[in-house]
């Protein structure tokens, strides 16, 4: 099993540490798909996944999914948060044992999901529909200084409901002079770099671990494809993720690094619990481990 960088009582007291610096943003890997942003005292989540979940759900079954990287941090004491994203319905987007802990440790957290699926992300974690903020393609919202809007994600289609709306979301967060991208799953699609390039992407959060028909999931880029699309939106440093989580769906960040160090773009691969900071004019730098 993977040790996390920093787990547990280690993580709380960093991000405590870093909670009142005024200059930049911090970042850490939780895992998966999942992000802390800290920026001026406040704090988003992507995608937590925080439990054991899938793995206790498939283990009897053909698609036993077996953790790789032990669990970075107990949601439940994470009592700082103020915002939450899940890119669409997967339980490694949107985890009942995760957001149920986070949403208790949290009143007033904001629980930004796709609109498309709203109705159903409440039903799972057992809250009234009302309380999630429900966003699509093109649409924005705000939340504790956190303006998030809204880009189609292709996982592995570009799929609307019968309203027109996007099941799986990808969103840009902008915060004081930053933009973070989170692609949520997604495959490169036509018009997604036109889409993404306007927003000056600071990080590109983005899942490697690729497709594969005997995974019988729904696959994501390759890492030289999300090297590619990191350079082709003008991302400043691009993140890999969605990988080392799961030993049925895993990927070696090895082919993003080589494509990432062939076509010029910045990168910086985190390992989980580990933090990444974003400054205005230095270009993102390491914490020292
Ligand atoms: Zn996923």
């Amino acid at each position: 099993m993977i040790r996390p960088l920093r787990q547990d009582d280690a993580l709380l007291s960093e991000i405590a540490a870093t909670r009142a610096e005024p200059e930049g943003f911090r970042l850490w890997w939780l895992g998966q798909s999942g992000f802390l942003v800290q920026w001026r005292g406040r704090h988003l989540l992507f995608d937590p996944y925080l439990s054991d979940s899938l793995t206790k759900k498939y283990a009897a079954t053909d698609k036993p999914h077996v953790r790789m990287t032990e669990r970075v941090v107990d949601p439940a004491c994470l009592d700082f948060i103020d915002v939450a994203t899940s890119s669409h319905n997967h339980t490694d987007h949107l985890d009942a044992e995760t957001l149920g802990p986070l949403l208790e440790a949290n009143p007033d957290l904001v629980l930004v999901v796709p609109e498309a699926n709203r109705a159903f992300a409440a039903e799972r974690l057992g809250i009234d529909p009302a309380g999630p903020v429900g966003l699509d393609d093109g649409a924005e919202v705000e939340a504790a200084g956190f303006r998030i809007a809204g880009v189609p994600a292709a996982h592995e289609q570009i799929e609307r409901d019968e309203r027109g709306r996007c099941r799986h979301l990808g969103y840009v967060v902008r915060f004081g002079s930053f933009a973070v991208y989170h692609s949520g799953d997604c495959v490169p699609y036509d018009g997604q770099p036109d889409r993404l390039r306007p927003f000056t992407v600071d990080v590109a959060l983005l899942p490697i671990n690729g497709r594969a028909a005997e995974r019988r999931v729904p696959g994501n880029f390759t890492g030289p494809e999300a090297a590619r699309l990191a350079h082709d939106i003008g991302a400043r440093v691009a993140v890999p993720c969605h990988y080392e989580m799961f030993e049925f769906n895993t990927a070696s960040p090895e082919a993003f690094v080589a494509e990432a160090t062939r076509i010029g773009q910045p990168f910086r691969v985190l390992r989980a619990g580990e933090r990444m900071v974003v400054t205005e004019q230095g270009g993102a730098t390491g914490a020292p481990p």
